[in-house]
């Protein structure tokens, strides 16, 4: 296939073409480099199979060639208020990513009788009342609060996408991604992983927000992007989650990273805004993922905590 993956300099997206390209794929890469990172793909440079579009996805997409699959990753992805890359100061962009760029790579897709991929997120289901989460449940989420851009553009994205899927006939799928790390993280945008990983092997405090005992369920990044392309060769079009099902709360979580590291700087605590309305727990059911497409996550935390370290330490000079 010639693939088209948005938000190829991200995190995610840098993986995506990597695999992509392994399975035998021809790739074609854009971003506009809001929050991601030239480096991330500076190694397929050269690559005959690779071709790269710096160009904003909220605006119209005119690609020359047949596409047979898109996959729209592009957008800011992290919350924190402290961050020039968080979605919370990138607010507009942010929505315009979620709504326009959806709508312009949906157009892509039916133009070329393409598949679509939707990178969707657990935010989409807020602050939530049901435990674990289910693809059924429909979310409990605030439209005018600091996250509601980010949220709403994504819930916004996943409506249109079934529109296109049920309307036109495209040929669609929506992953939920839950809370994923691993090497290429940008190390500044705030997350709790790269926050707290930077701050644990240079000798600091971890700052936990509020009182720690909110919970996030985290994903190692092989695993993940192992259960995003089976998903794009199934025909499965309802939204799959796809992340890690072992729960942790972020005091415990700090508490791995300080032990993993071997950090003795311990942990500070810092309160928590109450206009940040972060999710008290989240934590996927991957039951669908089990049945449709034979996956769950392998990698366990404190693996994947190893595995990320050499790239933080490199980025750090250490
Ligand atoms: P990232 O910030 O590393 O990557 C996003 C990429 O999209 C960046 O390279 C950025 O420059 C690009 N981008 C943003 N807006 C753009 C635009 N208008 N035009 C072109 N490029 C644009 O973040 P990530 O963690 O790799 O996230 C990738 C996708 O996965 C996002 O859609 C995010 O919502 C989703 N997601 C990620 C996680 C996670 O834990 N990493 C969880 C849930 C969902
Ligand atoms: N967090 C924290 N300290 C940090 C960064 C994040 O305690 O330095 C917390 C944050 O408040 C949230 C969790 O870690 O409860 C995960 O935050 P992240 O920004 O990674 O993403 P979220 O899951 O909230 O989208």
């Amino acid at each position: 296939m010639r693939i088209l993956i948005t938000g190829a300099a991200g995190f995610l997206g840098s993986h995506l073409c990597d695999k992509l390209l392994a399975d035998g794929h021809q790739v074609i890469g854009m971003d506009n480099f809001i929050t991601g990172n030239r480096e991330n793909i500076g190694h397929l440079a050269g690559n005959q199979n690779f071709e790269f579009y710096e160009h904003d996805v909220s605006n119209y997409i005119y690609l020359p060639g047949k596409i047979d699959a898109v996959l729209h990753f592009a957008s800011p992805a992290s919350p924190n208020p402290n961050s020039e890359r968080a979605y919370f100061n990138l607010p507009i962009k942010t929505m315009k990513a979620g709504a326009l760029g959806t709508h312009n790579t949906l157009g892509v897709a039916k133009a070329n009788n393409a598949k679509f991929l939707l990178a969707s997120t657990s935010e989409i289901y807020g602050d939530p009342t049901v435990h674990p989460q289910v693809e059924s449940y429909p979310g409990n989420v605030d439209t005018i609060g600091k996250r509601a851009v980010y949220d709403e553009a994504k819930r916004f994205a996943e409506s249109l996408t079934m529109a296109y899927h049920r309307f036109h006939g495209v040929d669609t799928r929506i992953v939920r991604i839950f809370n994923t790390y691993g090497p290429r993280m940008d190390l500044d945008d705030g997350r709790a992983l790269p926050n707290m990983l930077k701050q644990a092997l240079l000798g600091e405090a971890l700052t936990v927000y509020g009182d720690g005992q909110q919970t996030r369920s985290f994903c190692y990044v092989d695993d993940l992007i192992e259960g995003i392309v089976r998903l794009l060769y199934s025909d499965e079009h309802l939204p799959v989650n796809i992340g890690n099902e072992a729960e942790i709360s972020i005091l415990e979580f700090a508490e791995t990273i300080n032990r993993v590291t071997g950090n003795q700087a311990g942990i500070t605590f810092v309160p928590q805004g109450r206009s940040a309305r972060d999710p008290q727990r989240r934590r996927p059911d991957v039951t669908r993922a089990k049945e449709i497409l034979n996956w769950e996550a392998k990698i366990p935390l404190q693996a994947g905590i190893e595995k990320t370290m050499p790239y933080f330490k490199e980025k750090l000079g250490l």
